[in-house]
Parts: C-alpha cells; sequence; structure tokens
C-alpha cells in the first residue's frame, strides 16, 4: 500500500509535513509522496523522517491549472526544491499570491475593516496565506458572522473582495515539469465535471502534451469510479496512480493511505510511475 497524494501544514493542510510521514508509516504505507499546493517547503523535514522511519518518500507538489467550470490539478513528481522551471512555475504562483493579498488587505481595509498581515500570518503559521486564512481573521474582528460568510459577503467570486489568483495552463505545467526531471499525474480527474467523452478526449490531450499518469484510486472515488479510470488511463497509456488527498483535520473523513477507509493504492503504481522518469 502506497499513498501519492498528500498535504501538510505547508499548504492547507493540518498535520506536518514530519507527522503526514509518520501516519504513511504507522498505517503500513510502504511509500509516500507529499504533494502541497504550490510549493515544496516541506520536502525536506519529510524526507529526512522518511529516511528515519524506512518509508520510501518521493517529493511532489499540487499545482492548480487554469480550467473552467470545473476544477484541474496536476500532480506533479519527483520535483526537488531547488532551481528548475517548474520551480519557477511555482515561485510566479507564490509571488502572485502575495500580490493578491496586498490587494486583499487594501480592499477590506476600504471597506472598514481592520486587517492586518500581521492578523494573517499569526492565523496561517507556516502556510501559505490564502482566503481561508482571510476569512478565519475576519471573524476573529466580528467583521462577519462566519467563516462561510466572510466568503458568502465578501470573498467569493463576484464579491466586493475578491481577486482572482494566477493558475498555470495544463501543458506548460507537464512541460515545466518534464525540464525539472519531474512527472506530471492528473489529480481527481472527476473534478474537470466532464462527461465521459469529453473527460476521454481532455485526458488523450494532456497525454499528448506529455502526462504521464492519472490518479485514479482516489480517496473521495467509489470502486465504480477508479476503475472506469483505471480503464481510461490504459487506453491512454498512462499509469495508474492514487492517493488519499490527505488534509488532516480540515477534510476529516480522508485518513493517509486508507482514505476513507476502503483506499487500496497498489505498490506497482509507482513503480510503473518511476519507469517513466526522464
Ligand atoms: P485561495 O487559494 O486563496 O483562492 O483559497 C481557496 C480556498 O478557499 C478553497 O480551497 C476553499 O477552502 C476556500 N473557498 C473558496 N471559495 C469558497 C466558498 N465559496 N465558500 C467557502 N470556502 C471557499
Ligand atoms: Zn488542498
Ligand atoms: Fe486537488
Ligand atoms: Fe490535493
Amino acid at each position: 500500500m502506497i499513498d501519492l497524494h498528500t498535504h501538510s501544514t505547508c499548504s492547507d493542510g493540518s498535520e506536518t509535513p514530519t507527522h503526514v510521514i509518520e501516519l504513511a508509516h504507522s498505517t503500513g504505507c510502504g511509500a509516500v509522496a507529499l504533494t502541497d499546493h504550490d510549493g515544496l517547503s516541506g520536502i525536506d523535514a519529510a524526507r529526512e523522517r522518511a529516511d528515519e522511519l524506512g518509508i520510501q518518500f518521493v517529493p511532489g507538489c499540487e499545482v492548480s491549472c487554469k480550467y473552467s467550470p470545473g476544477t484541474q490539478h496536476v500532480l506533479c513528481y519527483y520535483v526537488e526544491p531547488g532551481e528548475g522551471p517548474l520551480q519557477d512555475q511555482l515561485e510566479r504562483l507564490r509571488s502572485d499570491r502575495t500580490t493578491r493579498n496586498d490587494r486583499l488587505i487594501a480592499r477590506l481595509n476600504e471597506l472598514g475593516i481592520p486587517i492586518t498581515e500581521e492578523l494573517l500570518v499569526e492565523e496561517a503559521g507556516a502556510a501559505t496565506i490564502g482566503r481561508p486564512h482571510f476569512a478565519a481573521v475576519l471573524v476573529r474582528l466580528g467583521a462577519v458572522q462566519s467563516y462561510q460568510d466572510a466568503f458568502d459577503s465578501l470573498l467569493a467570486k463576484g464579491g466586493p473582495a475578491y481577486f482572482p489568483k494566477a493558475f498555470i495552463d495544463a501543458p506548460i505545467t507537464i512541460e515545466a515539469a518534464k525540464g525539472s526531471g519531474a512527472l506530471a499525474v492528473l489529480a481527481h480527474p472527476l473534478s474537470m465535471g466532464l462527461e465521459p467523452t469529453e473527460l476521454e478526449r481532455q485526458v488523450a490531450e494532456l497525454a499528448e502534451a506529455g502526462l504521464a499518469g492519472m490518479e485514479c484510486w482516489y480517496g473521495r472515488y467509489s470502486a465504480e469510479e477508479r476503475q472506469g479510470l483505471v480503464d481510461i488511463a490504459k487506453r491512454h497509456g498512462l499509469v495508474a496512480t492514487g492517493g488519499s488527498d490527505f488534509h488532516g483535520s480540515y477534510k476529516p473523513d480522508l485518513s493517509v493511505g486508507t482514505g476513507r477507509g476502503d483506499l487500496y493504492v497498489p505498490d506497482s503504481a509507482l513503480d510503473d510511475l518511476a519507469t517513466r522518469r526522464p
């Protein structure tokens, strides 16, 4: 059993990278990937703990790609902190977030809400500051009734304090991953919200662009959905991979390795992926 999709406090999970590895080890995973959103800051600590415990570690990240109306996420595996085209793209996303956060603070101040960067840093800890942290601080300041109210009345798309964030096109992500010696895998493909024929066409396009694999055994998918995705992956020469999408207490239904209890990602998924490494 392995888990190729987990998040830590370095993006939007509740557990530290070290603890994610410990959870994977205690559950009996032979290998685990840390795939925080848009960043690699947890990789070093995670690897160190994995080495101590003797569990195989795969450094990764998850990139949100430009897509609508659904969401399209690409997991990148075997990517190391440091220099490279994929790392450059991640840096671009981070600096865009900083600009966006500054504008968001300014707008909320204009609206008479005394939110500050300090309060957000305090709220986010090691994580990248995003709208969930704004929402939490807005609640603390008494500016909104609830976390959800913060989105509904201010932060959601179309709201008075909404600013879009930067996304990278999937083909660019795939190409950048390649340039960094990494492999790109389409995450939770059903989140694109496509009908079967459209899904098939989209997967074919991404495979053509150099996608290495597709996440089929996903924590929140049914047995039928998982099998359907395995069949699609096979048809397009993609490695079938899988993972829980563990976020700790933020997605309390999902455990490392076992998802909702019925997840089982075979070790062969990682063996197959490894054969695709450039
Ligand atoms: P960001 O990456 O800063 O745009 O924040 C995205 C996160 O905000 C999502 O992962 C959700 O957790 C949260 N979020 C976005 N839209 C809503 C919404 N309408 N209601 C509640 N939470 C939302
Ligand atoms: Zn997440
Ligand atoms: Fe995702
Ligand atoms: Fe994820």
